[in-house]
């Protein structure tokens, strides 16, 4: 079967959809994106995951009009003609074509809208949960933004390459101040020795994932605070959240054991909680 992409309103062959050279997303990662989950055709979240859209356009005065231009609908029949049921929905638009020059265009030009589809290894998600993951802890070394999800991805794309040249599954930043901000692609949560659960508040420092605000919503009791390098190696136990990441258990941090081999109850019951999620809202799921 053919696979099918979407640009700027068209569905076509996914080996003929081009982008022209002097897009602005292309030279200056002048774009935005999101991903996006859907199991048994349903999208996850598309609620939160337009509202971020927004915010991050206007953040960079990108001027689109998400509601005027039905992405829902156009999502919705490209996951239909690549006959997916579970799988990730890749959203960006950039600023549009024009000739190379920092400033924006003036008057704006037209922005360029792709979006792919493409499938979700569920086996290979669910096994990683099982046994936990690896990280590495890193530097932060991104702009200052990382609140906007712009496709300017190079400090996290060298930081996640380290990861997995270390064997690692995911790099997570550490501020200057011994903080810990987030994932490469993921937001970071532990559980403190006293069983409480933290996560960074969204302070300008994160994206304010939406797999984080879903298990915001769905667990009480969750504490937003910053906490340090220190105190991550000193939990109980930590876990990455995400839409490709879901609730990841970390199992060690650069090299160093955390909590126990293999996931314990605790962080067991917090990947069925998320499990349970999508079961309710998509009804994926055993
Ligand atoms: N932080 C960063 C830097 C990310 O790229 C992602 C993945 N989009 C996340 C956190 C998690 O966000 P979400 O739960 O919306 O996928």
């Amino acid at each position: 079967m053919t696979r099918i992409s979407y640009l700027n309103g068209e569905f076509i062959d996914h080996d003929k959809a081009f982008v022209h050279i002097e897009d602005r997303g292309f030279q200056f990662a002048d774009a935005v994106y999101e991903g996006i989950a859907f199991f048994n055709g349903k999208i996850l979240d598309l609620g939160p995951h337009m509202v971020r859209l927004k915010r991050s356009l206007s953040e960079l005065s990108i001027q689109f009009d998400v509601e005027g231009s039905n992405l829902e609908a156009a999502m919705e029949k490209l996951i239909a003609r690549n006959d997916l049921s579970e799988g990730f929905i890749y959203l960006q638009i950039s600023r549009g074509r024009a000739p190379r020059n920092y400033a924006f265009p003036n008057p704006p030009v037209k922005p360029t809208v792709v979006l792919t589809v493409s499938p979700l290894d569920m086996k290979a998600i669910q096994e990683r949960q099982k046994n936990g993951v690896k990280i590495i802890l890193v530097e932060e070394n991104r702009w200052s933004r990382p609140d906007i999800k712009s496709t300017s991805l190079l400090g996290n794309i060298l930081a996640k390459e380290a990861a997995w040249q270390a064997d690692a599954y995911e790099a997570v930043y550490v501020d200057r101040d011994g903080f810990v901000t987030e994932g490469t692609s993921s937001n970071i949560w532990m559980i403190t020795r006293d069983d409480i659960l933290l996560t960074r508040k969204t302070d300008g420092a994160i994206l304010a994932g939406v797999t984080r605000g879903s298990m915001m919503k769905a667990v009480s009791g969750v504490e937003q605070r910053r906490f340090t390098r220190e105190e991550l190696l000193a939990a109980k136990a930590a876990f990455l959240t995400g839409t490709t990441t879901f609730v990841m258990p970390v199992v060690q941090i650069d090299g160093e054991k955390i909590g126990d081999e293999k996931p314990g109850p605790l962080l067991e019951k917090l990947v069925k909680i998320y499990a349970d999620y999508i079961k309710a809202e998509t009804g994926f799921g055993g």
